[in-house]
Parts: structure tokens; sequence; C-alpha cells
């Protein structure tokens, strides 16, 4: 018998599991688990492999856009994930541009920009700016984050219109992780800034009043004026 959690959840007849014969990355060899990130036969995540990706999922800034995809690979729905997550990416990409264009043509169009060759000033500024273009690090990243989004468009999204991937659960988080940085990066956080993600605007009197816990209003207070006297030295 397999515990709960090595066992398919929709009942699969599953080899016993034993130790077997393995060789590590190390070059040593032992006797260990081979454990299935997912079951053989239909194809669920087993149990064990859920909660260690809930825990994943929980520590990493997956942008509320992917909250869907993130779903559906919890469902184990790889493949319906992926998608998810380009039509997140394109709509987003459509919302913030105002265009009417589809994937490849749409990044290529919101994105781009033209520069006077001799003063190095903008002549035509991009419908979507990630940075302040204003050096050459902020028009390399806009130049390079419009490469990648036509890229992800051009491959990987096309293969999964059209069925030609098998896919597991390893692609899909890959494309739901690099559609939360192309998320991130559209909503203003530039990586040029500071290499940090800048804090979201929020009202925190709100957030101030609905916190139970007299050590967490603290802590929020304490993180406020903190905050104000950085922003005093380098505004
Ligand atoms: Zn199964």
């Amino acid at each position: 018998m397999r515990r709960k959690e090595y066992a398919c959840p929709n009942g699969c007849s599953l080899p016993p599991r034993r130790k077997q014969l393995r060789e590590y990355n190390d070059g040593t060899y032992g006797f260990d688990f081979y454990d299935f990130t997912f079951c053989p036969c239909c194809g669920s995540l087993m149990p064990y492999s859920l909660k260690k990706l809930k825990g994943f999922f929980e520590v990493y800034n997956i942008h509320a856009a992917l909250s869907d995809a993130v779903q559906l690979i919890y469902k184990s729905e790889f493949e319906s994930a992926a998608r998810e997550a380009f039509v997140a990416v394109e709509s987003y990409l459509k919302k913030k541009s105002g265009l009417d264009s589809h994937g490849f043509d749409l990044a290529t169009r919101a994105l781009s920009f033209e520069t006077d060759k001799q003063t190095g000033e903008i002549k035509r500024a991009p419908l979507i700016a990630i940075n302040d273009l204003k050096n050459e690090s902020q028009r390399n990243e806009q130049d390079g984050i419009r490469y990648m989004l036509m890229g992800f468009f051009q491959g990987p999204r096309n293969l999964y219109q059209h069925n030609h991937i098998g896919s597991g659960v390893s692609n899909s988080i890959s494309v739901i992780i690099e559609a939360s940085f192309f998320l991130h990066l559209l909503d203003g956080h530039s990586i040029t800034q500071n290499g940090r993600w800048i804090p979201e605007k929020a009202d925190y009197r709100e957030i101030y009043q609905k916190m139970p816990k007299r050590i967490d209003r603290w802590r929020l207070v304490r993180l406020l004026k903190k905050r104000a006297r950085m922003l005093k030295k380098n505004p």
C-alpha cells in the first residue's frame, strides 16, 4: 500500500513504493525512493507534490492576473494552465496598449519606440513604457523585454496552441513564471530601478483598520516610518 501522499488521488493502481538503486548528482549511488511528481497513469499531481507546489507559489510573487492559471496547475490541467497564462499576458498587453492585434505583432507594436540616432532623443514613445527610457540600460531593457515577449508568443504560445507539446507540469510552471515576470514589468516594475520591486501604492489607513493583531499594527507603523526616512534620504 502507498501512503496517501504518494498515491494517485484518482485511485490509479501503481506499483508499491519501494527503495530503488539510483545515482545521485554527485556521482555516488544508493537506495532511495523514486517518486512520481504526477501519476504516470492519469497525469494527476501526487498529493505530496501538490503540497510542495502550493508552498512554492505561496512564496513566489506570482502576478495576480495569473491566479486562474495557478489554480489550473493545482487541478493538474497543465496545458490549460499554460494557455491561460498566454491569454493573461495577451489581454494585459491589449488593455494597456489599446491595440487590437495578437501575439507577436501585438508585442512588437506595443513596446517598440524610435530614437533620434544623433541626439538619442525619443522620437516616438512606446505605447507601453516599462521604464523612463532615459539611458541606454533602460532602453535596452525595453527592447530586450519586447524581443522576449515576441519570442514568448512566436515560440511557446504557438506550440501550445497547435498541441505540439507534450506538456508536463514543469513546462507549464515555466510558462507561468515567465508570464508573471512580463506582467510585473508591464505594471511598471522595471528591473533597472534599483533592482527591486517598487511597492504598490496602498491605502495603509484601511490596511491598519483591518489588522486585528496589535503587534501587526505596530509593525505596520514601524515599516511606514522606516520607509518615510528612506524616502527623505534618497527621494
Ligand atoms: Zn492516476
